[in-house]
Order: C-alpha cells, then sequence, then structure tokens
C-alpha cells in the first residue's frame, strides 16, 4: 500500500475540523505542507499536549508527508508562547535531522483558521471561497499527522485526546475510544460540579453548544477534541438561546453601523470582500440578490463580530449563518470579481488577543485550571456513528453478534465515494447498527 492508501485505510480524516477525509486532502503536489499546531480557541489543549508528548511521532509523519506530496517547505505552526512543546519539536527535528521548520505565531484568535495560518506563513490569501491549495499549500492538523504516523504503523483511528475542563471535578486531558458516551467522559474526570449545567463540544467560539438533557446520545468522535462544562445559565449559553427574529430585529433597530465588526473581521483583514456592517444595515431588505447579503457566504463564523468587536451585543455571525442557509436553499454561490485581494495594512494592530477573548466570554476562572494526564476511559460499551466527517456515511461490515478486535474494520466507505474506513475502537461484541455501530465490551 502506498502512503494514501494506509492512510485511507485507517480511516484518517481531519481531526480538528470538519472531518475532510485525508487521504483525498493529500492527494496533492505542493510548495508549502503546513502542519497546524494553534488550536487557537481558547482553552483548548489537546494539539499541544500532542505535540508536547508525540513530537518525535510528528515529525517522522510530516518527513514522510512532505516526500510524498514533494514539499519545498514544511513548516509547523505553533504559539510562541508554546515552550515546552517548542522545545520537543526542536529536539525532535535535531534527532531525526528533518527539515521542517516552526512558525511561531503570536497568540491571537483565530490564529489557527486555515486560511488566517495559510496567510501567516506565506503571505499569500486565498481567494475566498477557495482553499490553500489554490496558493500551492496543504494545511494538516497535529492531531491529523499523528494519525497518519500511526496509520504507518498499520494502527487505524480509534481514539481521541480530549482536553475536558471547566466545572468539572478533575480538569484532564484523557485518551478516549471513538464512540464513548460524553457522559463516561465527565465520570472519569470525577464528574461535573455542578448539578443545571451544559457543554461546549470544541472551542467556546465555534463549538456546538448542547444541553445537559443533550447528552444522552452524544458520543466523542474523529472530530471531538474538547468537552468545556460550563453552567446553564452561562453568558455564553444565555446568547445562544436568542431567536434569529431577535437578532434580525435588533440588527434593524440597534446597529449603530461603527463598523468594528468589519474593522476586526479576520477574513477581512486578509483582503476578503467581507463587510459584516454592511450585511446587518441590508437585512432589513430582505433580499438574497443584494450584493452586501451575499457576502455572508464567505463568513467563516470564527465569531470575532459578534463575540468580540461589537458594542452592541448583536450578533453578525448568527445573521451570516442564517442568511447563508438561505442563500444555500436559494442556490446561490460566491462569485470572486478579481482574483487580487490584499491584506489591510492594520491588520497585524487588530490581532484579537486569546487573553482578552477569553475575558470577553466570561471564561477567565478556567484558564489556570491545570490539566491532568495520562487518564484513559474505559467505556464498557461504545456507539460509533457511520459518518463522522464530510462525505457519505460507511457501510457495515459485520453484523449483530460478531466479536471485534480493536482496530478491526466494522464499516468501509464505499470505493469512488467520499467518506472514511469506521473500525471498532473497543474489543466486544456488536449489538446494534444502525447509524451507528454499537459494540459491548467482553
Ligand atoms: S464571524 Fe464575523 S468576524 Fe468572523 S469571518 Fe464571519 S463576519 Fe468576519
Ligand atoms: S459592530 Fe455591531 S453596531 Fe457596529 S456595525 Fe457591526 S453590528 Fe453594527
Amino acid at each position: 500500500m502506498n502512503l494514501l492508501e494506509e492512510i485511507k485505510d485507517a480511516g484518517v480524516i481531519g481531526a480538528g475540523g470538519a472531518g475532510f477525509p485525508t487521504h483525498l486532502k493529500l492527494n496533492c503536489n505542493v510548495e508549502y505542507f503546513i502542519i497546524n499546531g494553534l488550536e487557537c480557541e481558547p482553552l483548548l489543549q489537546s494539539d499541544k499536549y500532542i505535540m508536547r508528548n508525540k513530537s518525535d511521532e510528528i515529525i517522522q509523519a510530516v518527513e514522510e508527508i512532505g516526500r510524498a506530496i514533494e514539499a519545498e517547505h514544511i513548516i509547523i505552526g505553533l504559539k510562541e508562547e508554546y515552550h515546552e512543546e517548542i522545545e520537543a519539536l526542536k529536539a525532535s527535528i535535531k534527532k531525526f535531522n528533518s527539515k521542517v521548520k516552526l512558525h511561531l505565531s503570536r497568540v491571537f484568535y483565530p490564529a489557527g483558521d486555515e486560511q488566517i495560518l495559510v496567510y501567516e506563513v506565506t503571505g499569500r490569501t486565498i481567494q475566498p471561497g477557495g482553499i490553500p491549495l489554490n496558493v500551492g499549500a496543504v494545511v494538516s492538523n497535529v492531531g491529523t499527522v499523528f494519525n497518519i504516523f500511526e496509520a504507518l504503523e498499520e494502527k487505524k483511528v480509534t481514539y481521541k485526546f480530549v482536553t475536558v475542563i471547566g466545572e468539572i471535578l478533575m480538569p484532564s486531558i484523557v485518551k478516549v475510544p471513538i464512540g464513548t458516551k460524553v457522559k463516561d467522559v465527565l465520570d472519569k474526570c470525577g464528574g461535573t460540579l455542578i448539578k443545571d449545567y451544559s457543554l461546549i463540544m470544541g472551542g467556546p467560539m465555534m463549538g456546538r453548544k448542547i444541553s445537559k438533557d443533550q447528552i444522552e446520545d452524544r458520543v466523542i468522535t474523529k472530530t471531538d477534541g474538547a468537552i468545556i462544562v460550563i453552567s446553564e445559565n452561562h453568558y455564553l449559553i444565555e446568547r445562544e438561546k436568542v431567536t434569529i427574529e431577535h437578532m434580525k430585529n435588533q440588527a434593524k433597530s440597534a446597529c449603530i453601523q461603527c463598523r468594528f465588526c468589519t474593522d476586526m473581521c479576520p477574513r477581512n483583514l486578509i483582503g476578503h470582500p467581507l463587510n459584516p456592517h454592511k450585511i446587518m444595515r441590508s437585512i432589513a431588505l430582505n433580499d438574497l440578490n443584494n450584493e452586501a447579503i451575499k457576502q455572508a457566504i464567505i463568513c467563516c463564523e470564527c465569531g470575532i463580530c459578534e463575540m468580540y468587536a461589537c458594542p452592541m451585543g448583536l450578533s453578525p455571525k448568527r445573521i451570516n449563518i442564517y442568511l447563508k442557509g438561505k442563500l444555500r436553499e436559494s442556490g446561490q454561490k460566491w462569485e470572486n470579481k478579481t482574483n487580487s485581494f490584499t491584506a489591510n495594512i492594520m491588520r497585524e494592530y487588530r490581532k484579537v488577543p486569546t487573553n482578552r477573548l477569553i475575558a470577553r466570554l466570561h471564561l477567565d476562572k478556567y484558564k489556570k485550571q491545570k490539566l491532568q494526564e495520562g487518564g484513559e476511559v474505559k467505556p464498557t460499551e461504545v456507539k460509533i456513528p457511520l459518518r463522522q466527517g464530510i462525505g457519505a456515511g460507511a457501510i457495515p461490515v459485520v453484523e449483530v453478534g460478531d466479536t471485534v478486535e480493536i482496530g478491526q474494520v466494522i464499516a468501509r466507505v464505499e470505493e469512488g465515494k467520499m467518506g472514511s474506513n469506521v473500525h471498532a475502537t473497543i474489543r466486544g461484541v456488536i449489538s446494534e447498527i444502525s447509524d451507528s455501530i454499537a459494540i459491548k465490551a467482553i
């Protein structure tokens, strides 16, 4: 098997984003291979853990991938404050006589946004709606690269390192078999400190907020990396409850057109024609053909505009998400009117410091939590979704009653379709097959 076949066989998908199948993403030749170790969402530390503890594996894997895609430059992006991780990676680079370079970034949000990272490393702006390949780059997350290392060792994707932080007895980074119930992960960390809690699956800016009564069926998937436990009355949860109609009315009546949302928008700052203040101004027109409204399509949903920039507490990001849905329904697509995109000369001064953002999000109290490491969840049952990222669901190749071993393929992506293989993550017996495969441990 060649590298791409091994990656496909192991079921590797993007570990830090939407879960794009990695064998398809890396089927290219590029100038820049960029490894994303920024993990820019506040409080998250799983990638940091991987870089600190698996630096040898990362360097070996990126060398291998770099050769396969003929990359001239292999660059790992991480934060300048990650002292231990920088030392670990430098030692591994020396050990393997590697040509990998480190790109040290200021601590700002969203430094780990793919388009922002590519701009920071190459100085090139990816066109709106484009991908890094358009400017000769491909980006993989450090978690993905670690999974590729394991694939080269003939190990499949069966677990995740998950940051568990917030209102939890033992804040930790734990190793979790994919398909484990979120409730089991919380129990492993000593349980929640409060009775009435909500969870953020992922980072506070872009992660999914779920209420306590939604967690029963929620399991850890290949794209999960964090669970943040907060009060069900927390500021972030209260903001989530505002209805779209209320947001639209607020935009019509309370937007003062200060344009802070536009001036601080990271996509606007790298030269994209995205002006959230104009979208807010135009929302009253209710016209999907309006040029300003169409800009919502190129919003990356980072949330700077509404959680940091807007002095009126308005919600440009969620209005953009709403408009994107409407524009998609009406078949509208983004069309670039130019090929030239120039970053704003003020960009350096408008980066949002992560610590200031944490304060705005009312999350300061969790910033200094010391995370325990080395724990591993050993569930008695897992429920592994057949579809965990972009593409079609995998087709089961096992039956109820079969005994399976860790790493055994239990569902395969159909030939010619986009998706990823699914493997057993615990040793056990298949107990149910639906849109996921349940395994009871033996
Ligand atoms: S969420 Fe707001 S700040 Fe972020 S890209 Fe969209 S418009 Fe810009
Ligand atoms: S920052 Fe808020 S008030 Fe100012 S233009 Fe944007 S949405 Fe309107």
